[in-house]
């Protein structure tokens, strides 16, 4: 194949297989999936009914981020691969360094794969190849126009004629459609083969295809023909003018550039223009417009003139150039159709007015964080990048992917530069830098018991240190924007995406407020670590300046139908904010900066007297940070006035209609109701849920592995050595003991966790399911909900019972009525209790956390927080969980010893976290047990397994 074999002497050049290439963009993401096909044979018997198997062949099913690919049919699973591959290579248009090739090579190559591109061989290529779907369907078209392929769809649908385009004239690269005159000159040289027309802009194959061909595609057509309505953006040229939704009817039969045409008034497809794909990689949408001969011409040198040159007869459309960062003129459809190679049929989709504005706000970085997250109109970038736990949306790498991506721009250059680290003694306080993010699997195989008394005073854990640099150019390779910080992290993820988020931050600052004064843009540059270049920087995103000043010329009437700026969504003033409502009791649970939030809401449009609302954006459970500006300014402000279980009801001005029609499915509604006289956002909120998480947060930064790991290997060290082979874990939380059980080899037969919160439980159930069918020793595992200060008979008699970090959310005396039924009625041959050390929160709260470098307030809120977590009703010192202990021990028959995790027993002001750990003396007496078998419920079982009933 012609194909593979041009393809192999690019790869030649640069000593990289094809899989290598991918390897190289992909890394670990690129998925191979070989499967096997068996082929019938087609040459069977005659008569013989059973199907004869034929050998057995692979295809590969190649998965990246932005596509899946798959590939032919080959005899080895390699080829498979290889072809993947090749397919993605070409589809996704990576550039193989052609540095060698001249334009003269290059010259040759597209007229061979021209030659290739009009053989019997490629209309019927398998797989498909996008173009030859045009090509088959031109043979569809009616009259004249018969078998006429529009010459642009040539190179946009074949990337790799695209490249040898860019080889013979780099400036195809700006100006796609200058490869029309290439393709033409090309043809010029295949008299025999092509011909084409410059008036019709068509190319079209002198020699119909042979018989037997053309027949093999008629088999391959899919029953009578069909008509399909596909939904499209119109976008006039003229800013005054209205986006608005029009359906193609595409046949089964004809060819859909034909349709397009229609709708833009031109005589048949190759009058179209085609952009480039818009939105995701792997996107099928694209602009359709006018073809004007003017195109074809290259601009001089001098960019200005030959743009000016083009205006006069027909103007830019700003808005799709801006969609496609590609020079659109006159009006354009935005439409989701076109050969794949994923099928011989045509691809199409609908393209809505809320996935026009999608595409719009996808390009700003606030955008894109807001997409990720599902909350349009509610959460917003963070201002702070701290620990991955508290990132919800898209971490700031993938936004920048993302943004650059979407600007046409090159793909961000990272280079990481790792120091050795001494391995000295440092406090707390002075080693600020060295953030200290979730360790997460590297330490689980560590020893507990007494070793582990590793804080963050003791030990410099990784032997280097990470800083990390950003480079961004452009397509022509002139750097944009560079960011190189001096920070240093542990992590070297850590550090890239503390990187990416400055340039993020700066970015966002940039397109909140287009009218910034260049001082501003330069100073706030500094803080960031950000140097720009002026020139490279404005030349790029001249076109945002001229979509988003255009609300300036706002004439009556088509007020909301402008794209107006996007800039003002976060930095409108608080006065913004009407009528807050709250509604319910005050549970006194409040949050406070760094809590981690869980709300219900719904937003909605609505009018003035409240005549009409129409529900724009809802989520029944949205997480989000407090105090790092991780949502609009107005909802944080209305949640710090709230408690736990409250509704709240606020209105708000309207933001930049961008984001509105983002939010909203169903736009014609909306956009009704936009038009009518007054409308503004309402905003209705409950607050599910408080996680206060400096404690969890200290126990992280200040703790290495994090206290609560600590606490867990304490536990599962007891549990292992006590040979016990039932547990109940009374206050399991979301189960991260349970959990962490099972990836080790104990006695455990039975486990049982209990809690108050369902939520939890939920979450306990959804790990303990995923993670229970591999583990061999374990038969029965039961959540129930239920307080554990009641008796269940259920639980008696079990060999352990563990309570970490559950009695300090209680009532003290409901955590001495826990101890009572615990060790009366259940009676556990041992029960194992945490909580925190009083004494030790001077210690947590000198240290400042990690993130404080970033959040300035977080220092004078740790201060003022007596207990670690606002939910904490107690915290004992030593002396009084020693008392508690002791009593409850002496008076149920029990031994008490105590222990403790984080810190050391030895050294003021203790452990961080204080364990007892309690041992029963002599059995209970046997009626005792019996007395308490009797069926006393109180708790309810909320999920439950067994190897018995799951093995089916
Ligand atoms: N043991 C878990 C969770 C600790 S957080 C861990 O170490 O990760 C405290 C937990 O105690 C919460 O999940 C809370 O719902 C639960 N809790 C508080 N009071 C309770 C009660 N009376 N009965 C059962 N669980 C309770
Ligand atoms: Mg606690």
């Amino acid at each position: 194949m012609e194909n593979e074999k041009s393809l192999a002497d690019a790869v030649k050049k640069t000593n990289l297989t094809p899989k290598a290439i991918i390897s190289q963009k992909y890394g670990n993401k690129a998925c191979y999936k070989v499967e096997e096909v068996q082929e019938s044979s087609e040459k069977g018997c005659p008569g013989l009914a059973i199907p004869q198997k034929g050998p057995c062949r692979y295809r590969c099913i190649l998965q990246l981020p932005e596509i899946t690919i798959e590939s032919g049919i080959f005899k080895r699973k390699k080829d498979a691969e290889k072809s993947a591959a090749e397919m993605a290579i070409e589809k996704l248009g990576i550039q193989i360094s052609t540095d060698s090739r001249t334009p003269q090579e290059a010259s040759d190559l597209l007229v061979e794969r021209l030659t290739y591109l009009f053989s019997n061989e490629f209309l019927s290529s398998d797989p498909p190849h996008p173009l030859s779907g045009h090509l088959r369907a031109a043979l569809g078209r009616e009259g004249d126009l018969c078998g006429l392929v529009p010459l642009s769809v040539m190179a946009v649908y074949d990337s790799r004629l695209n490249n040898l385009c860019k080889c013979i004239n780099p400036k195809v690269e700006s100006n796609p459609f200058l490869v029309i005159p290439l393709i033409m000159g090309a043809a010029s040289r295949l008299p025999e083969l092509v011909a084409t027309s410059e008036g019709q802009l068509s190319i079209w194959r002198k020699n119909l295809y042979p018989p037997e061909v053309i027949e093999s595609l008629v088999d391959q057509q899919s029953g009578a023909p069909q008509s399909n309505l596909v939904e499209a953006i119109h976008i006039p040229c003229s800013q005054e003018k209205a986006i608005e939704l029009v359906i193609l009817d595409i046949s089964s039969t004809g060819y859909y550039l034909d349709v397009i045409a229609k709708k833009l008034d031109l005589t048949d497809a190759a009058k179209v223009l085609i952009s480039r794909a818009i939105g995701k990689a792997s996107s099928e949408t694209r602009l359709y417009f006018a073809a004007h001969q003017s195109y074809l011409i290259e601009p001089s040198s001098d960019h200005t003139n030959a743009k000016e040159a083009l205006h006069s007869e027909v103007s830019l459309n700003a808005r799709a150039s801006y969609l496609s960062s590609q020079d659109i003129y006159g009006d354009a459809i935005l439409a989701s159709i076109g050969f794949t190679w994923r099928s011989k049929d045509l691809f199409y989709e609908d393209v809505s007015v809320q996935s026009y504005y999608r595409m719009l706000i996808n390009k700003i970085p606030s955008g894109i964080y807001k997409l990720s997250r599902e909350a349009v109109l509610t959460a917003e970038f963070p201002l702070a990048f701290t620990t991955r736990t508290n990132w919800r949306g898209s971490l700031p790498r993938d936004v920048l992917f993302t943004f650059c991506r979407q600007h046409r721009l090159s793909e961000p250059v990272f280079s990481s530069i790792s120091t050795p680290l001494k391995a000295v003694s440092e406090s707390p306080g002075s080693s600020k830098k060295l953030k200290v993010t979730d360790s997460s699997e590297e330490d689980t195989e560590r020893a507990s018991g007494g070793a582990i008394s590793t804080d963050a005073r003791e030990s410099v854990e990784s032997a280097v240190s990470y800083q990390c640099e950003i480079k961004i150019f452009s397509r022509s390779q002139d750097l944009i924007i560079e960011c190189s910080p001096k920070d240093s992290f542990k992590k070297q993820n850590d550090s890239i995406q503390n990187t990416s988020f400055k340039i993020i931050s700066w970015l966002n600052m940039y397109f909140k407020d287009l009218d910034l004064p260049s001082e501003k843009l330069n100073s706030t540059a500094n803080d960031l670590d950000v140097q720009f270049s002026h020139e490279n920087f404005l030349k790029e995103f001249v076109l945002s300046r001229s979509i988003h000043t255009v609300h300036h010329t706002e004439t009556e009437g088509v007020k909301f139908l402008e794209p107006n700026t996007m800039s003002m969504l976060n930095t409108m003033p608080e006065q913004g904010v009407q009528s807050l409502n709250i509604e319910g009791p005050d549970s006194g649970v409040f949050p406070s900066n760094g809590s981690l939030l869980c709300i219900s809401y719904s937003v909605f449009l609505v009018t003035e007297g409240e005549h009409m609302k129409e529900n724009l954006e809802s989520n029944p459970e949205f997480e989000f940070e407090i105090g790092v500006g991780a949502v609009i300014p107005h909802l944080e402000a209305a949640v710090t006035l709230m408690s736990i279980g409250q509704s709240a009801c606020f209105k708000m001005e309207l933001p930049p209609k961008e984001f509105i029609l983002a939010a909203a499915v169903n736009s014609a509604r909306t956009l009704s109701l936009l038009s009518s006289k007054s409308c503004c956002l309402e905003y209705s909120i409950r607050l599910l849920q408080v996680t206060e998480p400096l404690e969890d947060r200290m126990e992280q930064a200040l703790f290495s592995p994090p206290l609560s790991k600590q606490r867990v290997e304490y536990a599962v060290q007891h549990i292992k050595e006590s040979g016990a082979t039932t547990l109940v874990d009374f206050g399991c939380g979301s189960g991260s003991l349970l959990d962490s059980l099972l990836n080790y080899p104990t006695a455990l037969e039975k486990i049982v966790g209990v809690d108050i919160s369902q939520k939890s439980l939920g979450r306990a159930a959804k790990i303990l399911h995923s993670k229970l069918s591999n583990n061999i020793g374990i038969n029965s595992a039961i959540l129930y909900d239920g307080s554990i200060t009641d008796f269940d008979s259920r639980l008696c008699g079990f060999d352990i019972g563990t309570c970490l970090e559950v009695i300090e959310h209680m009532e003290e005396e409901q955590a001495c009525l826990f101890g009572d039924v615990v060790l009366s009625y259940f009676c556990p041959k041992v029960l194992i209790v945490s909580t925190p050390n009083y004494e030790y929160n001077v210690i947590l709260q000198k240290s400042s956390p990690p993130s404080q470098e970033e959040d300035p307030d977080e220092k004078t809120q740790s201060q003022s927080c007596k207990f670690r977590n606002h939910d904490h009703k107690f915290e004992w010192t030593r002396e009084q969980f020693n008392h508690w202990a002791t009593e409850l021990a002496a008076k149920h028959n029990y031994s008490v010893e105590f222990s403790g995790v984080g810190g050391s027993a030895d050294l003021e002001p203790g452990f961080a976290s204080q364990i007892a750990v309690f041992r029963r003396i002599c059995p209970p007496q046997g009626e005792d047990l019996s007395k308490n078998a009797d069926t006393e419920h109180h708790y309810q079982v909320i999920w439950e397994w067994s190897s018995s009933t799951s093995s089916s």
